[in-house]
């Protein structure tokens, strides 16, 4: 047994980030003083604060993490779990670090999370906790635009944003730069359109790209494209929503969808805007009319299909389950959802696993567009879309006169159209995941790198070497 197991024979979460990080430090010869350094998270805030619920008041514990400073502001999301713990949030930050410099995002990584299970506590009681979890963050400067910007993650979303940065700017009045202190806040809020769906998008834009590549595809015997590919997906929340419903309208098949209830399967597939409906109605997915119920929720990630999506939570494929595993491709679209013993028994299975630290950016891809544009304090495209259409619109007045032809009202909505907000946040995001697989792909091919998570770190703890190099600390 490692130093790092633990009693049970398992690794810690941060032990597994570690772990992996190893692997790919075989492939960088570099001072193993600053690999330590980058693997080290810089500052561990764990906090204990009293709020009164109901009658009672309870002691509520809560973390914020900044795995590293390389570069500022911090960022990374907030979760709220009762698994919530120091090794999870520690590890999650570090899974920040990677991921931003993968996807080119100036930032340090950071995570956050408090100890709560949303689903048993009253909104009021939410707000009153994460407002003073706010406050907290306030106090020891663990929180404002310049310095670290939190998200949301497991167990948040928009409405958690706008409560922290309310109390941040009752905190703070008068700061201009304000609205940049969080992002995924709702867009009358300072969000950006595309923001909710981005993390499910980037997941698709991710394995859309795989599937197009002939020599991976015929690696595990599955044709081009992703038309008819059959998919599984864990988690039915921001991520797994958005991306089961993206693949669905690419023409798809979603076999089975779990959640922490049980699972549900079609073999034909399921209508993922149905079942989410179905979900809204019932409290649960379980019963859908047009699925077979699966009791054993867990069941559901060994089913026959082509490409296995774990949108939920961590460790959710182990040793003990690995082996059982049929998908081709597993699409990491939790943070690590792969243990290091189960991914091991993948990779000799021939299993393409495309890593959470490349897969998942495209949240923090679009929260970095939602900062830029708080601190411009102007909407995307507002300076240009009338500009462009004005623009377009000489364009074809030119081709109608030299072609002598004119064209049809429809084609011309088309292309008189100008950029609107969500048309470039979109558009972002998709050339940045593009240039994100190819770039880890390349490196793969190049060092003979065993696996695309390996070689993700690689290209990522590169950038953040060059970064460390070039801030001089080290002549
Ligand atoms: P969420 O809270 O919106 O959704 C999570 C879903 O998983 C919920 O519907 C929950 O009921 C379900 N779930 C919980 N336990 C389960 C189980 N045992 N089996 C099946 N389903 C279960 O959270 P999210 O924001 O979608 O985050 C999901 C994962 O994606 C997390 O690992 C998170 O760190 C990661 N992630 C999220 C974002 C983001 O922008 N929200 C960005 C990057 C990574």
């Amino acid at each position: 047994m490692s130093k790092n197991q633990n009693k049970t024979g398992s690794y810690s979460f941060f032990n597994c980030i570690e772990k992996n990080f190893d692997k790919a430090a075989r492939f960088i010869s570099i001072e193993k003083g600053l690999l330590e350094q980058i693997k080290a998270c810089n500052s561990v805030y764990r906090m204990h604060f009293p709020v009164k619920i109901g009658k009672e008041i309870k002691v509520i514990e809560a973390y914020r993490v900044q795995h590293s400073h390389h570069k500022l502001p911090c960022k990374g999301g907030i979760r709220y779990s009762m698994k919530v713990n120091q090794d999870e949030i520690m590890t999650l930050a570090a899974l920040m670090t990677y991921k931003c410099a993968i996807v080119d995002v100036p930032f340090g990584g950071a995570k956050g999370g408090i100890k709560i299970d949303p689903q048993t506590i009253s909104s009021e009681n939410i707000e009153k906790i994460t407002r003073r979890y706010t406050s907290e963050l306030i106090k020891k400067n663990f929180i404002g635009p310049g310095i670290d910007v939190p998200a949301p993650d497991y167990g948040t979303g928009e409405r958690e944003m706008s409560w922290i940065f309310d109390t941040f700017l009752s905190l703070r009045s008068g700061d201009v730069d304000a609205l940049a202190c969080v992002t995924g806040k709702p867009v009358s809020q300072g969000g950006v359109r595309g923001r909710k769906e981005a993390t499910g998008l980037g997941v698709f834009y991710g394995i859309r790209e795989l599937c197009h590549v002939k020599e991976d595809m015929y690696s595990v015997g599955l044709d081009v494209g992703l038309v008819g590919k059959k998919i599984i997906i864990q988690g039915l929340g921001n991520v797994g929503y958005h991306a089961a419903s993206f693949f669905h309208e690419s023409g798809a098949v979603i076999i089975a969808l779990a959640e922490r209830e049980g699972a549900i399967y079609n073999e034909k597939g399921l209508n993922v805007s149905k079942v989410f409906l179905h979900l809204k109605n019932n409290g649960s997915i379980l019963n859908f009319p047009e699925a077979k119920n699966i009791e054993n929720t867990e069941k559901a990630l060994e089913l026959e299909c082509d490409i296995l999506i774990p949108a939920a939570l961590e460790n959710v494929i182990h040793k003990n389950n690995a082996n059982r595993i049929k998908a081709k491709i597993i699409g990491e679209a939790a943070n690590g959802p792969i243990t290091p013993e189960a991914d091991e028994i993948l990779d000799k299975k021939g299993v393409i696993i495309v890593p959470d630290i490349y897969l998942n950016a495209g949240g923090v891809t679009v929260s970095y567009f939602e900062w830029i544009k708080n601190l411009s304090h102007v909407r995307y495209g507002r300076m240009e879309k009338k500009f462009r259409e004005n623009v377009n619109a000489e364009f074809l007045k030119v081709i109608e006169t030299v072609c002598k032809k004119k064209i049809s009202i429809e084609e011309k909505k088309m292309i008189l159209r100008g950029p609107r907000e969500i048309d470039l946040v979109r558009s972002g995001l998709e050339d940045t995941m593009i240039n994100g697989f190819h770039k880890i792909r390349d490196l793969k091919k190049s060092l003979k790198i065993e696996n695309m998570r390996t070689a993700a770190f690689v290209l990522s703890i590169n950038k953040i070497i060059d970064s460390y190099e070039k801030l001089g600390i080290f002549p």
